[in-house]
C-alpha cells in the first residue's frame, strides 16, 4: 500500500479537517489494513473469521489518536 496516494485520496475527499481530539493538523497513514468485525451477537466470543470491514488508519502526529476509512469508499485495493 502506498501511504502517500493514500494520504493525497483522503485530500481528495475533503478530509482535511484538524484532529477531533487535540486539533493537530499533521497525521501518518498507517502501512496496513485492519478490520472492523461485524458480528450479530457475542454470544460464542469474537468471530474472526466472520462478516468485517477492512478499513485503513490515520494516526494523529501529536496525540495518537487514530481514525479508520473504509477501504472500499475509498476505492482502495486490498492486494
Ligand atoms: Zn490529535
Amino acid at each position: 500500500m502506498d501511504t502517500n496516494s493514500v494520504g493525497l485520496l483522503l485530500q481528495q475527499k475533503g478530509v482535511i479537517k484538524p484532529c477531533h481530539r487535540c486539533d493537530h493538523m499533521k497525521f501518518t497513514v498507517l502501512n496496513g489494513f485492519t478490520k472492523f468485525i461485524l458480528q450479530k451477537n457475542f454470544r460464542d466470543g469474537v468471530e474472526a473469521g466472520g462478516a468485517s470491514v477492512p478499513v485503513i488508519n490515520v494516526a494523529c502526529d501529536n496525540c495518537g489518536a487514530i481514525t479508520a476509512h473504509a477501504v472500499g469508499a475509498l476505492g482502495l485495493k486490498l492486494d
